[in-house]
């Protein structure tokens, strides 16, 4: 928001508050938003309890010119230590759930990807394993296009619900519509995906529950856990040559900025070691960038969200 709309309008936050209650909040801490569990203040926090809420909200902030960012788990957010500017959106609990209605599954935007892998598997569908290792939400799954072991979102997706910032309205957007990149999707920023439909494969749950525990194991040995990260902070180059390499290759895994360190059992995995600032991790981002550029003279493009100030 600029400073000629904030002093015009010195009533802004009460106008705000009274309107949407305690789903609205003012400076709120992020660093309990984001799995390096660092981050400044939102200005105004935003936690809509229902998808009518967030259109009306959305109307307002379109109107008063604020700034939305929206957030899922963090997982894969990196938040500076200045905070961010306008409003941090985030999902309530009513935009988590999970249904099926015949060869459909649907899951609010807000659902962790774990349990929307455990009620496929439940149901006995397949093709939804590998979300049980992906630690982030079906909105953030969907905006990276996360996946592992040869799979990812856009394979099972069928099509998304979104709000329009801009025209505030609620659309569908079909698969074919949108471009699936390696970790990303040509999706416009202003939308807020609110919920998605997936394609319902039956097979037995004995298959299902041993692929999905197959690659939990391997998982848990390719990657570290409980750490404060938010997993590979660079996009691979290819199948053959994945960041990690170029990174060991380039003598950078024994980096460290402060008490940003690069993980000893997965060097594309950056870590708060307790007392980092997001700056430190920041700094060894661009110091191991600058490094292997030197070395190999590939440009590593972040995989991780950089927001805020
Ligand atoms: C230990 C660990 C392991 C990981 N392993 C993998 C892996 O194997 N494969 C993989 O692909 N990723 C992996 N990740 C990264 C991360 O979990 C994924 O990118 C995840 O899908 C991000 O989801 P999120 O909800 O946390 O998104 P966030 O980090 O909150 O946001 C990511 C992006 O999505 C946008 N976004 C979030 N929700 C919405 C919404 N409702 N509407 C519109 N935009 C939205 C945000 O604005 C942001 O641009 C790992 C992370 C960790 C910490």
């Amino acid at each position: 928001m600029d400073e000629g709309t904030r002093d015009s309008d010195m009533n802004f936050n009460q106008i705000f508050i009274k309107k949407f209650g305690n789903t609205f909040q003012q400076n709120v801490d992020l660093s309990h938003y984001s799995w390096f569990n660092l981050g400044g203040p939102a200005e105004y926090f935003f936690k809509p309890k229902d998808k009518n809420q967030l259109i009306e909200f959305l109307i307002e902030a379109r109107d008063k010119n604020l700034k939305t960012t929206i957030i899922g788990a963090g997982s894969n957010t990196l938040i500076r230590d200045n905070g961010v500017k306008g409003v941090v959106v985030k999902l309530g609990s009513n935009f988590s759930y999970t249904k099926i209605n015949k060869n459909i599954i649907e899951a609010g935007a807000a659902t962790f990807d774990r349990k929307l892998s455990n009620f496929a598997k439940d149901k006995n569908i397949k093709n939804f394993e590998f979300l049980s290792c992906i630690p982030g939400s079906i909105g953030g799954a969907i905006i990276m296009n996360s996946g592992c072991y040869d799979d990812d979102i856009s394979k099972i997706l069928l099509s998304i619900n979104v709000i329009d910032k801009k025209e505030c309205i609620e659309k569908e957007i079909k698969k074919e519509d949108i471009k699936f990149l390696y970790r990303g999707t040509n999706l416009p920023q202003d939308l807020i995906i609110i919920s998605a439909k997936f394609k319902a494969v039956a097979d037995s749950k004995e298959k299902i529950e041993k692929k999905q525990n197959d690659m939990i194991k391997k998982k848990k040995l390719s990657q570290p856990s409980q750490i404060k990260t938010c997993g590979s902070t660079f996009k691979n180059i290819d199948k053959e040559k994945k960041a990690w390499m170029l990174i060991k290759e380039s003598g950078c895994d024994i980096f460290k900025e402060g008490d940003a360190i690069i993980s000893k059992k997965h060097c594309n995995f950056f870590v708060n070691n307790g007392e980092a600032k997001s700056s430190d991790i920041e700094k060894l981002i661009n110091k191991v960038q600058k490094k292997v550029y030197e070395k190999t003279g590939v440009n590593l493009e972040l995989e991780i969200k950089i927001i805020g100030d």
